[in-house]
């Protein structure tokens, strides 16, 4: 448990660096006038995402553990009792399986691709 905590703390602190280090890079080449090419913009786009996306898992993650998950975990129960409407929505990475979504509840099911 300790150590969990502490692994959790030090991720915390990565992740505050890397917002500094993404922020920062971005202002000091403000600073210095220096342009980023099309392929830097895209790479600073990405990393700041990915922050993003990472601040908003850490801000929900007491509210979808205590009241979304249970929730949503009722609802497709109750849906699976009625039956779930399937429909096709993707495939997975590498095309081995089809991936279908309820229309209703957003449960998921693989199935393998059968059509070759
Ligand atoms: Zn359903």
């Amino acid at each position: 448990m300790i150590t969990l905590k502490t692994e959790k703390k030090k991720k915390t602190i990565k992740r505050k660096q890397k917002i500094d280090i993404v922020l920062e890079s971005l202002l000091n080449l403000e600073q210095k006038k220096i342009y980023m090419n099309h392929q830097q913009i895209y790479d600073q786009k990405i990393k700041l995402s990915e922050e993003r996306n990472s601040k908003m898992r850490e801000f929900l993650r007491d509210y979808d553990n205590r009241i979304y998950n249970p929730a949503m975990k009722k609802i497709r129960q109750e849906c699976k009792t009625i039956g779930h409407k399937f429909s096709f929505h993707s495939y997975n990475l590498v095309r081995s399986h089809c991936i279908y979504k309820c229309d209703y509840c957003g449960a998921s099911k693989y199935e393998t691709d059968e059509r070759g």
